[in-house]
């Protein structure tokens, strides 16, 4: 598969990368590495990396502005579905393919290379640049390793495997790069932005079987000021809290004229439920888009019902009496 994925893009003169709406660092970085490596393998080439971005994750680079152009092949990465893809159609393009480490959702009709087992997209792409002629240098690893530790919340979640390090070690030993200058430029952030985390902890309401959520209207997003994709991007920092399972942020964005759901979870599968209300994403953390918190709310009594069975099948019961 490695091999066939670089003779498309040697064949192309014409490549654009996009990724799905919603930007988010692993999204951002896999289509800027990606970028980055085919132009330094080919410097001929015209190479976009396309889509929405966010000066929130400007530290990653710099993203281009969507151009048409013949004969052009498409790369999609970090998305496993058409209705979320940002900014790109797929049917101007002469050819597709998806990388991707979501759970199948749909065929994009041309090369498909999902590995669900993946940490990030980033991590996938590393394996492709190391095993492929695509060039590497340490701004490209850097790159990657801003997308990999972003997915995985720095090595936090189950979806790290033996496979996971072993890249990271390998990228480190090529590239030398410092972590700890990286991680002062992904995580330092204005003391607004961590007083309106504190203001979801303090008013974050439990469900009786240990569903956290917090309803973020406009005002309190104004109030803060802090954009309608804060509660989103920080809900990681919600993880192992005792008396939550699962727990997701709801929050109105005006602009969008919706409302945004990000779900995380400590057991309960989510992305099924999120399923149901126009949405998806992995088995432990999945969005949905509603269009009112009354619909929010439902989804959070079916999350809450997820979490029941979950509790009960577990054997759980005393620790998830709210
Ligand atoms: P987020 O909470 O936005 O970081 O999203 C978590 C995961 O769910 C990511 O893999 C997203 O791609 C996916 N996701 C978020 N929103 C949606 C949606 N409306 N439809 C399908 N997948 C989504």
């Amino acid at each position: 598969m490695y091999k066939e994925i670089f003779k498309y893009i040697k064949k192309y003169n014409n490549i654009v990368i996009a990724r799905h709406i919603g930007v988010d660092p692993d999204a951002m970085a896999s289509q800027i590495a990606l970028r980055d490596s085919i132009k330094l393998t080919f410097p001929e080439k015209k190479v976009l990396a396309v889509g929405n971005g966010s000066t929130k994750f400007s530290y990653i680079g710099k993203l281009d502005k969507y151009e048409d152009m013949e004969n052009a092949l498409l790369i999609l990465v970090d998305i496993p579905d058409k209705k979320r893809i940002d900014g790109v159609d797929i049917s101007k393009f002469d050819f597709v393919i998806k990388i991707d480490h979501h759970p199948f959702v749909e065929d994009f009709g041309g090369l498909e290379y999902i590995v669900d087992t993946a940490s990030s997209a980033c991590e996938i792409l590393m394996d492709i640049i190391l095993n492929t002629k695509l060039e590497c240098n340490k701004e490209i690893a850097e790159t990657l390793y801003y997308g990999l530790i972003s997915d995985s919340n720095r090595f936090l979640f189950s979806n790290c495997s033996p496979k996971t390090f072993s890249l990271v070690s390998t990228y480190l030993d090529m590239y030398k790069f410092d972590i700890a200058e990286l991680y002062k430029k992904m995580y330092a952030r204005p003391l607004n932005e961590v007083r309106f985390e504190g203001y979801i902890a303090e008013n974050m309401i439990i469900t009786d079987n240990g569903v956290g959520y917090i309803d973020v209207t406009d005002d309190i997003i104004n109030k803060y000021k802090v954009d309608s994709a804060a509660p989103g991007n920080m809900i990681n920092n919600f993880n192992f809290i005792n008396e939550v399972l699962v727990w997701a942020t709801i929050t109105e964005d005006v602009k969008a004229g919706l409302i945004r759901i990000s779900i995380r979870s400590r057991g309960p599968v989510i992305n099924t439920v999120a399923e149901k209300f126009n949405g998806g994403g992995h088995k432990m953390a999945s969005g949905a888009r509603v269009e009112t918190f009354e619909e929010a709310h439902l989804l959070i009594n079916e999350l809450d019902k997820a979490a029941l069975e979950y509790i009960k099948e577990n054997k759980l019961e005393e620790s998830y009496d709210n």
